[in-house]
């Protein structure tokens, strides 16, 4: 028995899949690999495990993306196909959002933050400043002011990343000026693609050395990179110059895991702050799909700190790109399904 799921495409809103290799740990299990990709036909199934004799998995479950890559794939790859319209958008005065979405383990800061070797396998973040300054050094006649901050979101209290007081918490605040955003959040200016990269690495670590302060778990938090780009044109025109500004902001987010809590076996404060990190997930999924499904008057931006700050780069004319990364391991079967699921549902 076969089951296969479609959805409805929409233009500013792209999912694709990537699932990452097996590790040391589940090829020393021998786990089985659960995850059959098929680049021409744009789908991933979760294959079904017949000897479960179990009524969720014993069909196998096809689901369609607009991209689906497999363990061999490349960062490099995903970026070609799916980075680089979005991030070219931002330099012509668009909003774009990349999310990287998955449970704890499955590859998402492997495809947002990278690594350094082999090369195409440097992540989104480090391509995405590559590309910037390469299109600011190339435009002609053209001033840019660009501007990057990072903060994370955990248990629903936003922290800036690149403050020496990242303990602190910070307010959402609104007007009509600004639009939503966080009051008194550190804006650092960037001119090189060396500025951005350190301060990635130095938001990162201090993602790390806060989640041990606070006896908190740094996997259960969402990151958001946001870098900001101002173009001010020179426009000659016979009675004199006009000046002309656009703006474009380019955020990248590393959400928190996606595992559900009776798995991680949390209790107290621990549950409290998984039932949290749920319901931020599920409103950025209700946002995505209200927003993919075009008919929704309401798109519920106001039921999470993550949907309310990313308001102005999540529909209209900005676009998003959700990853969804998953596991081949069939220990990782009720995991894989949800996150296709969720994955899905945004497409
Ligand atoms: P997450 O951020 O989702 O918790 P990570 O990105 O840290 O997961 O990945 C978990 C481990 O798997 C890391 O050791 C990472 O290097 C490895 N990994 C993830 N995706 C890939 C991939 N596509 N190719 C090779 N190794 C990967």
């Amino acid at each position: 028995v076969e089951i296969t799921y479609m959805a409805a495409g929409s233009e500013c809103v792209r999912v694709i899949v990537r699932c990452r290799p097996m590790n040391a740990r589940e090829n020393q299990l021998t786990s089985k690999n659960v995850i059959q990709i098929n680049p021409s036909t744009l789908q991933c199934s979760l294959l079904a495990i017949p000897s479960s004799h179990n009524e969720v998995n014993d069909t196998t479950k096809t689901f369609t993306f607009d991209g689906v890559y497999d363990q061999n794939s490349t960062t490099e790859q995903i970026y070609t196909d799916f980075g680089y319209p979005l991030v070219e958008g931002v330099i012509e005065g668009y909003n774009a959002t990349i999310f990287a979405y998955g449970q704890t383990g499955s590859g998402k800061s492997f495809t947002m933050q990278g690594v350094t070797s082999p090369s195409n396998q440097t992540g989104i973040l480090p391509r995405a400043f590559d590309h910037l300054f390469e299109s600011i050094a190339a435009a002609e006649g053209m001033k840019y002011l660009v501007f990057a901050s990072y903060l994370e979101i955990y248990n629903e209290e936003i922290r800036d990343l690149l403050s020496p007081d990242f303990k602190k918490k910070l307010e959402l605040k609104e007007n009509a000026d600004r639009g939503v955003y966080v009051a008194n959040l550190s804006q650092h200016a960037v001119h090189s693609v060396a500025d951005c990269q350190s301060l990635m690495e130095n938001g990162w670590k201090n993602r790390a050395v806060g989640a041990t302060l606070m006896n908190a778990d740094s996997s259960r938090s969402h990151s958001l990179f946001t870098i900001s780009v101002e173009m001010m044109e020179t426009i000659q025109e016979i009675n004199g110059e006009k000046q002309s500004i656009r703006k474009g902001k380019l955020n990248l987010v590393d959400l928190a895991g996606s595992e559900r809590q009776a798995k991680t076996g949390a209790t107290g404060d621990r549950l409290k702050e998984a039932t949290k990190i749920n319901l931020s997930l599920s409103a950025l999924g209700n946002v995505i799909s209200a927003l993919v499904d075009g008919k929704s008057k309401h798109i519920p931006y106001r039921d999470s700190k993550l949907t309310r700050l990313l308001q102005d780069s999540l529909g209209g004319n900005t676009k998003t790109l959700m990853i969804a990364c998953v596991s081949p391991a069939d220990d990782n079967y009720d995991e894989t399904l949800s996150t296709l699921r969720y994955a899905n549902r945004a497409k």
